[in-house]
C-alpha cells in the first residue's frame, strides 16, 4: 500500500500539449550509449519507463554535425537514420505509457568537433572550453548567417525530433553550450541584436522557443533547459523575460560542482532554493534535480510549491523502479543512489556508464538483466557459499538468494560490508555505506540466506559444509610494497618501520608518527580522503602523487577541483610528478617524473598507496587440494570482485551480480560479454 503522504508524487500533470502521468521525470543525462549504441540505449531507457518514471529524455542531442562531442557520447538527430535510432528508443519509452523527451543540442565553444573535423559554431575566438579536455583547436566565431544557419538546424532537428515520436522537445540553453555563452555578459560581447542588453542575450532563446513550438507544438511539449541562482540576480532577470515562453523549464544552478556534485561535497536537494524562487515567477510547470532518492522529500519539495516535477537523472539510474517502489508502498527497497558519479565518469570515458549500486545498468540489451529481477535460476536447488561480505560477496549472496539458492554467507569479521565499511568512515565517504546498507536490508527480506558473522572459512571448513558451489568473495589489502603503475620493483632501500600500511590507517588504529607522506599512485579517490582524516587527526600530511594533481581519476567523476580544494583547505601538503624511490630513515627519497632528478622529502611515515593484492590464501589452499573439493562435490569455485582482481566498488557488485547470473552454466564468455551493436 501506498503511503498516503507521497499520493501527490503521483498526480498526472500537464505540459503544453502532452501530459505525464505523475511527477517523476528522468532529466536528459548522458549515457556513454549515444548514436553508437542505440539498442543498449532504448533497452535500458525502456527499463526506466517500465520502472514508473512519467518522462524519460535522451541525452544531449546534437542538431547538427557542427555539434560533435567524439569521443563523448552523444545522441544525434541529422537524419533518417537518426530518426529511425530514436525510434527505438520513444517505442520503448511509449510501451510503457511514458513520455519520451529529447534534448536538442547545440555545443558551440565547448566542443572540438574530432568526429566531424568541421569548426565548431562558439561565440568567441577562444580555444574549446570544456577544460577537461584541453584540446588545441578554436571556435569560428558565429556572424549573424550562422545564427540563421543554426536556427534552421534546430528547427529542423525538432521536425525530426517530431517524426521520431518524441513528446516533449528542448531548448537547451545551459551547460556551457552555445545557448549559454549568449546569455553570459562576460562571454557575449557583441554589438548587434543578439548582444549588449539582457533582451538581445535572450533572443536567441526566445526565437529556439517559439520556431520549435512553430515546428513541433502542435503534438510536442517544449522545454527549456536554464541554469539560476540566487547569487547570481541577473539569471532571474533573464528567466523573468522568458518565464511563459516554454510548456516547461528544466531548471538547474549554473554550477556543475554543485548540480552534478559528489557525495563527497554535495548532498540532497542542495539548491531546491534557487529553484523555488524561479518557480515563483512562472506559470509553467518546474522540474528540477537535486539527487532526491527520499520519497519524503520529494513529496515535500512538490508540497510547498518548490517545484512540479522531480527531476533525476543519477536516482533514476541507481534505481530503474524507484517510482514504482514509491508506488507499491515499497519505499524501504529503494536502491539509493550514493553520488559517487561513477556513472558519469564512465560517460566520459566513452563507455557505457556503469552504477556502483545498480549493476544491471547499461547491461540492459547486452545482457538482458533488469534491475528488478534477476530470475529463477535453472539450478536453483544446488548451494552455494560465498566466503566475504564486502560489496560483491554481498551482492553475490542477495541475488543468489533471489534466483532461489539457499546461501550460507560466511565473513570473518563482525562488520559487513568490507572495504565499504571502512572506508565509508573517512571524510565526506558516509553515503559509500549504502551500498552495504541495501543489500542487507534485501538478504534480510529472504530467507533462504543464512549469515555466519566472525566466521573466518579454511580450505578445511569449505570442504566440511556439503555445499554445491563455492563463490570467493575476500576482497583485497593494500600492499606495503610500492610496485604499481610507476614502478616495477618497489623501494629500492626501505628503512626499518618508515612504511606504513594503508590498511592501518583504514582500520583507524593510531599510530606514533608526526609528518605522514601518502604515496598516493591510486589517483582516485582514497589517497585524498586519508590526508584528510589523518590532518583531522592532528598528523601534518604531504601527498605525493605521480600525477600533475591528487585525486586525477577524479575529473571524470566531477570531484577533483573540490577534491583538491579541501586538500588545501585542510592544509595537506601537495607534491605532484613525483614518484618514491626510497624510504630512508627519517625521509623519504623523491624522484622527478620527467627528469630524475632525486631530492629528499623530511617524513616519519610512508604510507603507499601503490596495488592491492587479492586476499587469496583461500583460493591458493582449496586449488591446492582441488581433487578433494571434488570429491565432496563441490561443482565450481569462482573468485570474485577484489579476490579476482581490485578495482572499484562497482567493478565489484557488478562481479557479484554476474557470477549469480552465471553460477554453474558454461558460459561462452566471448559470445555472451563481448557482444556487440553492429552497423554492418
Ligand atoms: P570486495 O570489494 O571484492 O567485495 P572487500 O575487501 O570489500 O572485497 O570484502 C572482502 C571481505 O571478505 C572482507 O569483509 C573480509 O573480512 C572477508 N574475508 C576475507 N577472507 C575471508 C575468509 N577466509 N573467510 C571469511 N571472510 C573473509
Ligand atoms: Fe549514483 Fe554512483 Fe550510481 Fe551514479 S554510479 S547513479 S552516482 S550510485
Amino acid at each position: 500500500m501506498r503511503d498516503p503522504r507521497h499520493d501527490v508524487l503521483f498526480e498526472p500533470i500537464k505540459i503544453g500539449p502532452v501530459e505525464t502521468k505523475n511527477r517523476f521525470y528522468q532529466v536528459p543525462h548522458c549515457t556513454g550509449m549515444g548514436w553508437r549504441r542505440p539498442q543498449t540505449l532504448a533497452a535500458m531507457r525502456g527499463v526506466k519507463a517500465e520502472g514508473g518514471w512519467g518522462v524519460v529524455n535522451t541525452e544531449f542531442c546534437s542538431i547538427h554535425p557542427t555539434s560533435d562531442n567524439d569521443y563523448y557520447p552523444y545522441a544525434a538527430l541529422w537524419d533518417q537514420d537518426d530518426i529511425r535510432a530514436n525510434r527505438l528508443m520513444t517505442d520503448a519509452v511509449h510501451e510503457h505509457d511514458a513520455l519520451a523527451g529529447v534534448e536538442l543540442w547545440i555545443g558551440g565553444g565547448m566542443v572540438a568537433n574530432l568526429g566531424t573535423r568541421l569548426p565548431a559554431y562558439g561565440l568567441r575566438n577562444r580555444p574549446q572550453t570544456d577544460s577537461s579536455v584541453l584540446n588545441p583547436f578554436q571556435a569560428r566565431k558565429v556572424d549573424k548567417q550562422d545564427i540563421r544557419d543554426i536556427r534552421r538546424w534546430h528547427r529542423d532537428a525538432a521536425l525530426r525530433a517530431g517524426e521520431a515520436g518524441f513528446d516533449i522537445v528542448y531548448v537547451y540553453a545551459t551547460h556551457g553550450y552555445l545557448i549559454s555563452e549568449f546569455l553570459d555578459p562576460t562571454i557575449n560581447t557583441r554589438t548587434d541584436e543578439y548582444g549588449g542588453s539582457l533582451e538581445n542575450r535572450v533572443r536567441i532563446v526566445r526565437e529556439l522557443i517559439e520556431e520549435t513550438r512553430e515546428a513541433v507544438g502542435h503534438k510536442a511539449a517544449v522545454a527549456t533547459r536554464f541554469s539560476v541562482a540566487l547569487n547570481d540576480p541577473e539569471t532571474f532577470d533573464a528567466f523573468g523575460l522568458l518565464a511563459d515562453l516554454p510548456d516547461l523549464w528544466d531548471l538547474t544552478v549554473p554550477d556543475y560542482g554543485v548540480e552534478m556534485g559528489a557525495s563527497r561535497f554535495v548532498k540532497e536537494a542542495s539548491f531546491v532554493d534557487s529553484i523555488a524562487a524561479a518557480k515563483s515567477l512562472t506559470s509553467k510547470p518546474v522540474v528540477a534535480v537535486g539527487r532526491f532518492t527520499s520519497p519524503d522529500t520529494m513529496a515535500r519539495v512538490i508540497k510547498d510549491g518548490s517545484q512540479d516535477l522531480i527531476g533525476a537523472a543519477r536516482p533514476s539510474i541507481a534505481d530503474p523502479f524507484l517510482p514504482k517502489k514509491i508506488e507499491e508502498g515499497r519505499s524501504e527497497d529503494i536502491r539509493e543512489c550514493i553520488g559517487c558519479n561513477v556513472c558519469y565518469a564512465h560517460d566520459s570515458l566513452g563507455v557505457p556508464i556503469r552504477c556502483t549500486q545498480n549493476p544491471t545498468m547499461g547491461e540492459e540489451w547486452k545482457l538482458g538483466w533488469h534491475p528488478d529481477r534477476a530470475g529463477t535460476s535453472p539450478r536453483k536447488d544446488e548451494t552455494v557459499l560465498v566466503v566475504g561480505a564486502g560489496p560483491a560477496g554481498l551482492e553475490a549472496a542477495r541475488v543468489l538468494g533471489e534466483r532461489g539458492h539457499n546461501v550460507m554467507l560466511a565473513e570473518a569479521t563482525r562488520d559487513l560490508g568490507g572495504r565499504v565499511s571502512r572506508e565509508s568512515r573517512l571524510p565526506g565517504m558516509a553515503e559509500l555505506a549504502r551500498v552495504r546498507d541495501w543489500r542487507v536490508g534485501q538478504i534480510e527480506k529472504l530467507d533462504n540466506i543464512e549469515i555466519f558473522r566472525e566466521s573466518r572459512m579454511t580450505p578445511q571448513d569449505v570442504l566440511e559444509l556439503g555445499v554445491d558451489h563455492v563463490v570467493l568473495a575476500t576482497g583485497s589489502t593494500w600492499s606495503t610494497d610500492t610496485v604499481g603503475r610507476h614502478s616495477d620493483t618497489g623501494l629500492r632501500h626501505e628503512a626499518p618501520d618508515m612504511v606504513l600500511g594503508a590498511e592501518t590507517v583504514l582500520d583507524g588504529d593510531p599510530f606514533d608518527a608526526n609528518h605522514v607522506v601518502i604515496y598516493d599512485d591510486d589517483h582516485y579517490y582514497l589517497g585524498s580522503v586519508m590526508a584528510l582524516e589523518l590532518r583531522r587527526k592532528g598528523h601534518q600530511v604531504t601527498l605525493v602523487t605521480p600525477a600533475g594533481r591528487p585525486c586525477d581519476w577524479g575529473q571524470y567523476t566531477t570531484e577533483v577541483y573540490s577534491s583538491n580544494a579541501a586538500l588545501i583547505e585542510a592544509g595537506v601538503k601537495i607534491v605532484t610528478n613525483k614518484t618514491i624511490v626510497a624510504a630512508n630513515p627519517g625521509s623519504a627519497r623523491l624522484s622527478c617524473m620527467f627528469s630524475e632528478q632525486e631530492s629528499d622529502l623530511a617524513c616519519d611515515v610512508i604510507v603507499p598507496l601503490t596495488r592491492r593484492l587479492p586476499v587469496s590464501d583461500l583460493y591458493d589452499g582449496l586449488m591446492a587440494i582441488e581433487d578433494r573439493v571434488k570429491a565432496v562435490g563441490i561443482q565450481s569455485v569462482t573468485r570474485i570482485g577484489d579476490a579476482e582482481a581490485p578495482g572499484i566498488v562497482a567493478a565489484a557488485v557488478h562481479s557479484g551480480y554476474r557470477v549469480a547470473m552465471d553460477l554453474g552454466e558454461d558460459v561462452d564468455i566471448a559470445k555472451k560479454y563481448g557482444r556487440r551493436e553492429h552497423t554492418v
